[in-house]
């Protein structure tokens, strides 16, 4: 029974996860389906084999899985040596705990919502080491936005301005340096809107408040990166500065010239790891862009309200930003947002069901 299920859960999830119609709108239209080997090997697809696992139950690789929840704050491990393959109860919790703070329907277990969030691939920044601001407000709106401990922030004479640089030796070579230039001035330009700092490029690296490079593997600040997908970038809590891409990934500017299935956005990784280095941490906000995690072929650059009140929080309001048309804006497009996502996993069943029975 089991490789059996183990086929059918891999291909519904290659479906789920790889093919077009679940990315939102940047997908070209007309391309046909080819799970190729990088999207295959992609870091964490391995995990689809444990769709549905019961607690109790033993399968190989179920360790890799506990390191997961390990690496991302949701589960307490004094030594990630000699873990077991069995769905335990500290599994379950961690399983939990993740539902929660993802906003999944809180259900213990391994089902396909949270398979697919799981295998997404993600910001390296802990989830929980953060301090969280689940907030009721009046206006029923709920906050979910994050701080790292101590809730460190840039502390600089008014009005701030930080600059930021890219590694001389740690870039890649095929975005050109005026294409990354202008997605990294837009993604600073987001948050210089809502907030009083400005952001801006300069030459030195070494004088930089904020440091930019791309690297392969471990590359000496214990947060190795992982080849293709998986983690895609990290960044440190004020005043570090540090801005870490994976090197691995591809990396792109415009999807219509980069056809990969695994082509990740610069921007919306840049403008969510800004986030960090600015003093945020994760929030459950799935539309948000401090969401730790961002499908290929998926551009999300736009701060929604929670990222907003989020930072204005650490460094007060920008006086040209003006609260309430951004609030009625944000308001309307979370609604559509949340239909056209609905649809889509939808389309993604349906056509995942489909290619399964034509197939046998
Ligand atoms: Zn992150
Ligand atoms: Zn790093």
């Amino acid at each position: 029974m089991f490789p059996l299920f183990s086929y059918f859960s891999f291909t519904i999830f290659s479906l789920l996860f790889l093919s077009p119609p679940c990315f939102p709108a940047m997908t070209t239209p007309g391309t046909t389906t080819v799970l190729t080997a990088d999207t295959l090997n992609a870091t964490w697809q391995e995990f689809s084999r444990f769709l549905d696992v019961g607690i109790g139950s033993q399968v190989a690789g179920m360790s890799e899985l506990k390191i997961y929840f390990h690496r991302f704050g949701y589960l307490s491990l004094s030594s990630t040596n000699n873990l077991t393959d069995v769905f335990d109860d500290q599994l379950q919790s961690a399983v939990v705990a993740y539902q929660t703070n993802m906003g999944l329907p809180v259900t213990g277990k391994l089902d396909s919502s949270t398979m697919s969030l799981i295998m997404s691939p993600r910001c390296g920044v802990t989830d929980r080491t953060t301090q969280n601001t689940t907030t009721n407000q009046g206006l029923h709106v709920t906050r979910h936005f994050a701080y790292f401990y101590g809730k460190p922030r840039w502390v600089r004479g008014s009005p701030m301005r930080l600059t930021y640089a890219f590694s001389p030796d740690n870039m890649i070579d095929y975005i050109s340096k005026a294409e990354m230039r202008a997605a990294f001035k837009r993604a600073f330009s987001r948050w210089a809107a809502v907030i009083p700092i400005s952001f801006k490029e300069v030459e030195s690296y070494k004088m930089a408040d904020i440091k930019i490079g791309f690297y392969h593997g471990d590359h000496g600040d214990g947060e190795p990166f992982d080849g293709v997908l998986g983690v895609l970038g990290h960044a440190f809590s004020p005043e570090s500065g540090r801005f870490h891409l994976d090197a691995a990934e591809t990396w792109a500017v415009d999807f219509s010239k980069v056809k990969s299935r695994v082509a990740v956005d610069l921007e919306s990784v840049a403008t969510h790891e800004i986030g960090h280095v600015l003093g945020l941490g994760h929030t459950s906000v799935k539309g948000a862009v401090m969401f730790p995690s961002l499908s290929p072929r998926t551009k999300k650059v736009d701060l929604k309200m929670d990222d907003v009140e989020g930072v204005q929080a650490l460094y007060g309001l920008n006086p040209n930003f003006n609260t309430s048309s951004f609030a009625y804006e944000n308001s309307s497009n979370k609604g559509i947002g949340l239909m056209s996502r609905t649809s889509k996993w939808t389309i993604c069943v349906v056509v995942g069901v489909l290619v399964l029975f034509s197939c046998t």
